[in-house]
């Protein structure tokens, strides 16, 4: 997202100079995200919330939404042949939302978009593992060798990297709940596919602390609640 120092931000918005700034700054006059601010120097972002003398000057406000994406639509902001996510939201929603994390044109459950750089790269960082559940339906019987497999992680040498530790716990013959700590292009079938099992349904139910919302039917979607925001 965009960056600007304080003085600059604060003269662009009021269109005052900015030699201006330093009189209101050194008075106490400003706050920045509920803090008297009084360096020029700090850095603001477009979600920066910019108070002077009561008054707000944000720029721009940042949205957060979980969809519940259906089989068949493509996490794409453009495609010729296929709905995308974005084509699915409210008319009126922010033009500049970006897809945190896609999941595969057949794979269904939860998407979230947002339009800050800075959350999402959070949640996406390698670093952090954030983890990702993921129900799984399979063409041929699980056994407890799976799991075992899973945890030690696979060698994909298109990546020429081990997948990390993953958890596979069986819920069913057929059905079993994965949790990554990454995305692979194609990981889960991927992994499957070693046994030679074929995924056959594959939903995603969480990313982290979100949890896909049960009142929400395929194609639907609902912003985040503070707390589910809250994450970074
Ligand atoms: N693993 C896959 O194979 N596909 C997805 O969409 C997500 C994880």
């Amino acid at each position: 997202s965009k960056r600007f120092r304080l003085d600059r931000f604060i003269s662009g918005k009021l269109q005052i100079p900015k030699k201006q700034i330093r009189p209101m700054l050194a008075a106490g006059r400003v706050r920045v995200d509920g803090i008297i601010a009084r360096d020029m120097d700090q850095i603001v972002d477009q979600f920066s919330h910019v108070v002077v003398d009561d008054i707000t000057l944000q720029q721009h406000s940042a949205h957060y939404i979980m969809l519940h994406k259906p089989i068949g639509v493509v996490c794409a902001t453009k495609d010729e042949q296929h709905t995308t996510v974005m084509e699915l939201l409210p008319a009126n929603s922010p033009q500049d939302l970006h897809i945190v994390g896609r999941l595969d044109l057949n794979t269904s459950g939860l998407v979230l978009l947002t339009n800050d750089g800075h959350w999402s790269r959070q949640l996406m960082s390698p670093t952090q593992k954030i983890p990702k559940q993921y129900l799984v339906t399979l063409k041929h019987p699980l056994t407890p060798a799976y799991i075992e497999a899973f945890t030690k992680g696979f060698y994909f040498e298109y990546e020429d990297i081990t997948t990390l530790p993953a958890e596979l716990q069986i819920l069913g013959p057929n059905r079993a709940l994965v949790t990554l700590y990454e995305g692979k292009y194609h990981q889960i079938k991927r992994m499957f596919g070693r046994f030679r099992n074929q995924v056959m349904a594959l939903h995603r139910i969480a990313v982290g602390n979100i949890v896909l919302d049960e009142n929400l039917q395929p194609g639907q979607s609902r912003p985040l609640t503070k707390a589910e925001q809250d994450y970074f």
